[in-house]
């Protein structure tokens, strides 16, 4: 059993964390709520999409072009994850 290795960030507002992934779509500035799809929940290799992107996934049936260029991809710090993860979590039963 090998663990990932975790791979660093220099976040500029919470300093050098552990990097996790999310899509574009949930950056800051998106203050709308867009689902929060938990697709790694390995604390060193987080990874997660909204549900615009399960949508677009579900689609092209993959990771295709044109889906990796509508994720966006935007690597992230760890602290910023969660707050993502708090910020777009629909809640239950909405
Ligand atoms: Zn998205
Ligand atoms: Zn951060």
């Amino acid at each position: 059993m090998t663990a990932t290795d975790p791979m660093m960030i220099g976040c500029g507002e919470h300093g050098e964390l552990i990097s996790a992934v999310v899509c574009k779509h949930m950056l800051q500035g998106q203050p709308a709520l867009a689902g929060f799809v938990e697709n790694s929940s390995d604390p060193n290799d987080l990874q997660a999409w909204c549900y615009l992107c399960e949508d677009k996934f579900q689609q092209e049936g993959g990771m295709t072009d044109a889906f990796r260029e509508f994720n966006g991809m935007a690597i992230v710090c760890v602290v910023c994850y969660s707050e993502a993860k708090a910020r777009h979590t629909v809640p239950a039963g909405h």
